[in-house]
């Protein structure tokens, strides 16, 4: 089998090989430069490889070199905190390497292999141990890193000793086998777990309209399609601050340069309300910008993927983001093109659905190898052209997705934050954490959000009515319904992702809202009856007072004085 080869054509970031005999996603080195490239294709002598470097000045006849190896992340201390290309190769060192937005021939290995971290062993000699188990610990900032015996190793535990290690130095002997901190993963690959839990347990975001309408199951998926500015990015960088994973992997595809380079900047300033730290310190940035060739971007997401996986073998909870998907898809669709593939849809290769599902499917929450429990859930941006939905990424990944979070730029339009559209967006985990709700929250907290859904309801087809009539031929029940649902959007649904107290409402506050919004209702159906005019009961004061509390600095407090002053001021009607 022959490893070296020669180039036989370039056509952008495709070029074929011939001379080497591969297997499929090898990893192979392309031209005089040695630019990284993978196997995508082989077709009788020609070796088909997507390079993941720009090819320009790469000509026919330089030399191929096959590593017989498929592409793999390094995993181990010194992940976090990492900005990432599409390929692992952290940022700032290429920079360092190679100023800004040149890299060419670069190899940078993930991890630092100088620096030493101390290592504090949890097993010890004579213990027996199988893959995935956790042998010991690392701090790394407010993690503890935990380090894994290698998938595929089991045995007895012949030495080890705490102390302060690079990644490649021993620090353990099992079964005869040197065991160090660093491994490598086929990115390509999922990483094992021991068993797959059902979905019943909700990643709690502190985003109201996505926790009591529309929750997603950690260890599950969402997509989250919007038209430009309708809020992606800002439900995401919410989701990796206030959701309850310990993780944050955060997959980064901007469309254009600019994009990027503001997550780049606004990422590692956002403060951790959970660690008081940077929110980097638990976080693993992987950035495309819009001039890394497009290879480099279709590697992105399964780099984050695998790395968010070794997180959860450690037992933790992670979030994974991709922000946006569709420039994933995009690269795939401009692979596909060089490859002369027959298009499917709108140009995207047939193959695009089984991709977007293999991505998709990555997501888990389990019991892992090492003994514990872990999660991916995973969240990912799409941004449809002109924000229609019809278009072949965004209906391909509804067909995978549970939740789906439609960003509505009406709402936009009318300053409705989170733009989230609560009669076209949906979750399909409902069932299955209606216990956890029950049991966490409320007994009453399902029968609660079905009311709030079902007044929204009735006030989008009133609204109909009210359009063709106005509002003033409706009976006095129904104008009070339209109050409550505007209740329920502007203090419920709306929520200020920049204000320092509304940004996070956990479980309870949000219970406590819709209760206080509920009982509004009720007595006002109750004031009604007594004979009360439907227009005072409509602007009681306290109404004011309920649509400020949830900026007040106390607001739990603040929500205790609106019950108060809604019995005494409905009693003054007669309720
Ligand atoms: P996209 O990523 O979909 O293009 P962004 O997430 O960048 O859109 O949001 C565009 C703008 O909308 C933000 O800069 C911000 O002004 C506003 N915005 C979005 N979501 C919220 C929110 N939850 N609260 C307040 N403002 C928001
Ligand atoms: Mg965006």
């Amino acid at each position: 089998m022959s490893t070296e080869g020669v180039i036989y054509r370039v056509a952008g970031p495709v070029v074929t090989a011939t001379g080497i005999s591969p297997k499929m996603y090898d990893v192979v080195h392309v031209g005089n430069e040695k630019l990284m490239g993978e196997v995508i294709k082989i077709v009788g002598e020609y070796s088909i490889i997507q390079v993941y470097e720009d090819t320009d000045n790469v000509k026919p006849g330089e030399p191929v070199t096959n590593t017989g190896k498929p592409l793999s992340v390094e995993l181990g201390p010194g992940l976090l905190e990492s900005v990432y290309d599409g390929i692992q190769r952290p940022l700032p060192v290429l920079r360092d390497k190679m100023g800004d937005f040149i890299y060419r021939g670069v190899s940078a290995p993930g991890l630092d292999h100088e620096k030493k971290w101390d290592f504090e062993p949890t097993v010890k000699e004579g213990d027996t141990v199988s893959q995935g188990q956790i042998i010991g610990i690392v701090q790394e900032g407010p993690m503890e890193h935990k380090i894994m015996v290698p998938i595929g190793l089991n045995g007895k535990v012949d030495s080890i000793k705490a102390g302060s290690y690079t990644i490649d130095e021993t620090v353990a002997v099992i079964d005869g086998t040197d065991v160090c901190m660093v491994q490598y993963w086929p990115v390509r690959n999922p990483r094992p777990v021991e068993e797959k839990y059902q979905p019943d347990i909700p990643l709690v975001t502190g985003l109201r309209v996505l926790d009591t309408m529309f929750p997603l199951a950690k260890g599950g998926a969402a997509a989250i399609p919007g038209a430009f500015g309708t809020g992606k990015t800002v439900t995401q960088q919410s989701l990796a601050k206030y959701s309850d994973a310990e993780i944050v992997v955060y997959i980064g595809c901007g469309e254009r340069g600019n994009e990027m380079t503001e997550v780049l900047t606004e990422f590692p300033e956002l403060e951790d309300p959970r660690t008081g730290m940077k929110l980097m310190k638990r976080t693993v940035l992987i950035a495309n910008t819009s001039n890394m060739p497009v290879a480099a971007r279709e590697a992105s997401v399964y780099t984050g993927m695998t790395i968010a996986e070794y997180f959860r073998d450690m037992g933790y909870n992670v979030a994974l983001m991709a922000d946006s998907t569709s420039r994933w898809a995009e690269a795939m669709r401009e692979i596909s093109s060089r490859l002369e593939e027959m298009p499917g849809e709108e140009g995207y290769p047939a193959y695009l659905a089984g991709r977007l599902s293999e991505f998709y499917e990555r997501a888990a929450r389990a019991k892992v190898l090492s003994g514990g429990d872990g999660s991916v859930s995973v969240i990912g941006a799409v941004s449809p052209p002109g924000g229609d939905l019809s278009e072949p990424v965004t209906q391909n990944t509804l067909r995978i997705v549970r939740v789906f979070w439609a960003l509505d730029t009406k709402l936009r339009e009318r300053r409705h934050f989170p733009t989230i559209n609560w009669l076209t967006s949906y979750t399909m985990y409902d069932k299955q954490l209606l216990d956890w709700f029950k049991a966490n929250v409320a007994e009453d907290y399902p029968a609660l959000k079905a009311w709030a859904m079902k007044t929204l309801q009735k006030e989008a087809e009133l609204q109909d009515v009210v359009q063709m009539v106005g509002s003033d031929s409706l009976p006095d029940e129904q104008k009070i319904t339209l109050e409550v649902a505007k209740m329920i959007r502007e203090i419920f649904l709306q929520q200020n992702a920049y204000d320092p107290v509304d940004c996070y409402c956990p479980l309870s506050r949000q219970y406590k809202m819709l209760t206080l919004i509920k009982k509004y209702s009720d007595l006002s159906e109750k004031a009604l009856q007594a004979g009360a005019p439907v227009d005072k009961i409509a602007y009681l004061p306290v109404r004011t007072r309920f649509n400020q509390s949830k900026y007040e600095p106390k607001v739990d407090e603040e929500l205790e004085a609106v019950d108060k002053d809604m019995d005494q001021q409905f009693a003054e009607l007669g309720a």
